[in-house]
């Protein structure tokens, strides 16, 4: 598996519109594995995962864990932004997750968390809403999965109940691993 091979994929429409592909970053060794939905505008520029305003929050939500961003990985399900950031179509999905399925299986994570509807109803294969599927854990191959609110809704919907969701299912999480949960206040 290897950047280049991605970096110079044309199997569907999104090379035609991309300025870089976004492959993911982090440790190899990552306990958890982050998947969102696509690059935006400032990922498609620099070619790295959650690096705009919805990236911010992200690196807010694994310092709230007491992890550092370079301790997990992170990776959409898609690698070329959607043009106008529109949700990844069926077929641009499905020709392209054989990429991000195969960095997590050489990761193999304890734990994933998918971010948003589009990722968690990909990996789990379901058409179910995030407010039915989200808060508690699913499995990937036998990796457990944990859905929560995307970033970037949580920056449209800031409200407690939002916040405390999310901060409730990635202190799930935690404990799922055995790690310490840092007081916080959401
Ligand atoms: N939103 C996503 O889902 N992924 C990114 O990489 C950035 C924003």
């Amino acid at each position: 598996m290897n950047e280049k091979e991605v970096r110079l994929c044309t199997r569907c429409r999104l090379c035609e519109t991309r300025t870089n592909t976004v492959f993911g970053e982090g440790d190899i060794d990552a306990k958890i594995f982050f998947i969102g939905e696509g690059p935006g505008e400032t990922e498609d520029q620099t070619g790295r995962p959650f690096v705009g305003r919805a990236g911010e929050l992200l690196n807010k939500m694994i310092a709230g864990m007491g992890l550092a961003r370079e301790q997990v990985y992170i990776a959409n399900i898609v690698k070329c932004r959607p043009p106008n950031n529109r949700v990844p179509a069926p077929d641009e999905v499905a020709t392209c997750t054989p990429y991000l399925e195969r960095q997590i299986e050489i990761i193999r994570p304890s734990a994933i968390v998918t971010l948003g509807l589009p990722s968690t109803q990909y990996m789990l294969q379901t058409k179910l809403s995030m407010g039915r599927m989200r808060g508690q854990f699913h499995a990937w191959r036998g990796i457990p999965l944990m859905p929560t609110y995307h970033p970037a809704y949580v920056l449209r919907n800031p409200t407690y109940e939002t916040r405390s969701a999310v901060w409730s299912d990635l202190k799930q999480v935690l404990a799922k691993l055995g790690l310490p949960i840092p007081k916080k206040n959401v």
